[in-house]
């Protein structure tokens, strides 16, 4: 829909006026933000109800993404953006005395996720409806996001996310809620020649979803993320007479697990798990029979894909064959064939403790029915393979073992595809973790890369990086990422590179303004701008970051000159991780220290922003000279803040592992720093057993003397003692002092190359028309074709 700045106006008043009789001079920003996103819902309204009118009527393939996270950050500039509204609404503002983004700031983050898992599901919902297929998220609506992060004596608190207070975009479909039973007893009883389960004593939960709009950039494509909320169903109401016995059933959809990379098996998870997954496919079900009128089962893989983001949702392969033998009467075999072909799944670790086994005797007592099934698929699946393959294979690859359940071998052996999400971590599943899988099922498994939305990390996040592309290579990249690689053709021009200097300039600024604000320090923007933005983990090596600071310290205070650097970290700790929070407070003891010793001049800055979420990435972003993604080669399944940094113009410092070695194929290793173990010498140490870094220690003295001056850092409790003697430890599982030294050679090079400022802002030229490789678009449009095999929506734009 076409929108004129005085239309705009008129509009924005008139809604300001309607919620709280307030005028522009008098409104609070929460308030401008709330009456501003009431236009936007008015501007996409119709297409997201002919959207759904179009589906229903062409009866396109859709795609269901399963997952129970999803990071989606503020929606205000995005919809805006993809309305085509931002310009001309950014214009209208600032004649009407006011700012956008000072009115977008009062937008909470939705932080329904923990980091790259949930981002990634986000970005895909955007993508789809750009692209113009039909997608629909299935999650949880938890009533907290992700806890909000604040230091107190340098350590990590965690306080309460209530983002729902100013949410502005769900909307809630009560008539599309469905139960969902937990517990009791289930016996199968004959009725009327077909086994049926009876239940005795089990408790019923009303899932409610709530619909969230996701709108497609220009196309007029508006889909659905959609959300369960717990409720206790209306017939029930006398069962649950007090507050707190409320509390119980409305406590299910409570909170987000705050951890990744790690997996506790609770019982409230398992009720998430399977809450969301039957709620989903409950409404999928309805949908083809109510809507679509259909009636053969078998056609469901026509129609509908779902896909299982991680394990999370795996019982998804269940809980269909439930649906359709128990409660469609569709008999066993012809389900298993509809059940796979519409599952696939994406692994997104390698790491042992983040696979999910459930306790059998746990999922027994919560969903009695789908313990059955899943006995029943695991003895069919073992069944099946005899004979033809070792009783070995079958053991290590069954889904039912030693009283435990692998939440992967259902996925696996549900699906008809299984992606991993950078082309080595696919590797390493082919040919170590899921071996054995990939010799029973070759065909079952390939690559899908992951990616970002460009639209968010560089139109909005960037939009003076933006402009200069606009002026040099026109507007097309805005549509097309292809265009971007022309970027390249500006390497020598010199007007171009001074201009990429300035725009990071002033992008740093910008930061340098935020970070005063927030932290108190302050810092030179001419400095590099050193950045390191992702979970808190051990794999991650922030330690690795952090040897290198206390190196550059070290050098200061015994003159020994280096460049002048502000090392910026953001990172949350799961609650419960005592070694990540370890982490945090050494750094920030260690920042304290640095920041405020004038001997070192304020060469050296360290500063380590709190509470890390989409929102803080978009402020770092654009401002960082330098990306570090340091991961202990083999564990980083993919990353994608590397990709949205390149993207940005920052220059990679870079372990061979996930999506860095497609980065650096892409920029070529010029244009990358590159360092550190290869794959083989890192499983080469975990098979041999051979890692003692204590000789390490022992035989580099500048490594040693990096150790001993940790031991120093004041103000803390054993927190520096528990790192070294961790970076010590036979076999210490992420090397952090195997890779030291040639990490501080990665380092070196940057600082040389700091120094020809030309070739710098060469290399970030290089990077920012490459990242068009990693835009998200092109990997959707790959799951599109391989997996989820969907049509394009043909639907007639409004003028
Ligand atoms: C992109 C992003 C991540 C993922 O970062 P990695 O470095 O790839 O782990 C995590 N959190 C937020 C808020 C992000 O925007």
């Amino acid at each position: 829909m076409q929108l004129t700045k005085e239309k705009f106006k008129e509009r924005f008043e008139r809604k300001l006026d309607d919620y709280f009789e307030n005028d522009i001079k008098h409104a609070s920003n929460s308030e401008l933000c709330a009456a501003l996103s009431a236009v936007v819902r008015d501007g996409y309204a119709p297409q997201w109800r002919r959207t759904r009118i179009s589906e229903t009527h062409e009866g396109n393939k859709q795609i269901y993404y399963f997952s129970i996270e999803f990071l989606p950050g503020t929606l205000l500039k995005s919809n805006l953006l993809n309305l085509g509204w931002l310009k001309t609404v950014r214009e209208a503002l600032k004649e009407m005395g006011l700012d956008l983004d000072t009115i977008a700031a009062a937008e909470p983050d939705m932080a329904l996720g923990n980091g790259g898992l949930g981002r990634l599901a986000a970005a895909f919902m955007d993508s789809l409806a750009s692209l113009g297929y039909t997608g629909n998220g299935n999650g949880i609506r938890y009533k907290y996001g992700l806890f909000k992060q604040k230091f107190v004596d340098g350590y990590q608190k965690e306080l309460p996310n209530d983002w729902l207070k100013d949410d502005h975009w769900e909307v809630r479909r009560e008539s599309k809620a469905v139960p969902v039973r937990f517990g009791g007893k289930v016996e199968m009883v004959d009725d009327d020649g077909w086994l049926t389960p009876r239940y005795e004593g089990e408790r019923v939960v009303q899932a409610v979803p709530y619909d969230i709009a996701v709108v497609g950039y220009k196309d007029g494509i508006t889909n659905t993320l959609r959300l369960w909320d717990a409720e206790i169903p209306p017939q029930d109401e006398l069962k649950y007479p007090t507050i707190a016995d409320r509390r119980k059933v409305e406590d299910l959809t409570s909170i987000l697990y705050p951890d990744d990379s790690n997996y506790e098996g609770l019982l409230l998870r398992l009720k998430q798990e399977y809450f969301f997954v039957s709620a989903g496919l409950q409404s999928i079900l309805n949908y083809f029979i109510k809507d679509l009128k259909q009636t053969d089962f078998r056609k469901l893989p026509e129609y509908v894909a779902v896909h299982i983001n991680d394990t999370h949702p795996a019982m998804a392969v269940a809980e269909l064959m439930r649906l359709l033998v128990d409660e469609h009467r569709v008999d066993w075999d012809t389900a298993w064939k509809i059940t796979v072909q519409t599952m696939s799944y994406t692994n997104h670790t390698i790491m042992a403790e983040a696979l999910e086994k459930w306790d059998l005797s746990m999922m027994q007592d919560l969903l009695p029915r789908i313990v059955q099934i899943i006995t029943e698929i695991d003895r069919r699946f073992v069944e099946s393979l005899k004979g033809k393959t070792s009783d070995d294979v079958i053991e290590r690859t069954r889904i039912i073992k030693n009283g435990r359940v692998h939440m992967a071998h259902l996925a696996i052996i549900g699906s008809h595809s299984i992606n991993g999400v950078a082309a080595l971590h696919t590797q390493l599943l082919e040919t170590d973790v899921l071996k054995d899988f990939y010799e029973l099922y070759p065909k079952r498994f390939n690559n899908k890369t992951n990616g970002i939305v460009l639209r968010r990390w560089l139109q909005i996040a960037n939009p003076e990086l933006s402009d200069l592309l606009d002026q040099t290579i026109g507007t097309k990249w805005r549509d097309d990422s292809n265009e971007m690689l022309k970027f390249e053709n500006f390497y020598h021009d010199t007007k171009t590179l001074n201009r990429l200097e300035e725009i990071k300039l002033d992008n740093k600024k910008k930061l340098a303004k935020f970070i005063k604000k927030e932290t108190g320090i302050e810092v030179d923007p001419t400095a590099i701008f050193d950045v390191q933005i992702k979970r808190l983990h051990a794999y991650k090596r922030q330690t690795l970051k952090l040897l290198h600071i206390l190196k550059l310290y070290q050098d200061l205070k015994n003159g020994i000159d280096h460049p002048k650097r502000v090392v910026i970290f953001a990172a949350k700790a799961a609650p419960s991780y005592v070694f990540a929070k370890q982490i945090i407070k050494v750094i920030n003891e260690t920042a304290n220290m640095i920041n405020n010793d004038p001997d070192i001049h304020g060469k050296l800055k360290v500063v380590f922003l709190e509470n890390y979420n989409v929102s803080l990435a978009e402020r770092i972003i654009p401002a960082a000279d330098v990306s570090e993604q340091i991961s202990t080669t083999t564990k980083e399944a993919s990353g994608t803040s590397n990709m949205k940094l390149m993207a940005n113009g920052a220059l990679t410092v870079a372990t061979m592992d996930g999506a860095n070695i497609e980065i650096k194929d892409e920029v070529g290793e010029d244009n990358i720093f590159s360092f550190g173990l290869n794959k083989d010498q890192v499983y080469k140490y975990y098979a041999d057993k051979s890692y003692h870094p204590r000789n390490i220690y022992e035989n580099d003295p500048v490594l040693r003397d990096t150790i001993d001056s940790l031991k120093e850092v004041p103000n803390c409790n054993g927190e520096p003692q528990a790192l070294v003697n961790n970076f010590l430890s036979d076999n210490e599982e992420f090397l952090v002092l195997a890779d030291f030294e040639a990490y501080l050679a990665a380092q070196k090079a940057v600082e040389a190359t700091w120094a020809q400022k030309r070739i710098w802002y060469q290399m970030s030229l290089v990077n920012i028309a490459h990242s068009e490789r990693f835009d998200v678009d092109k990997t959707i449009q790959r799951y599109a074709q391989d997996i989820w095999h969907l049509k394009k929506l043909h639907i007639e734009k409004t003028k």
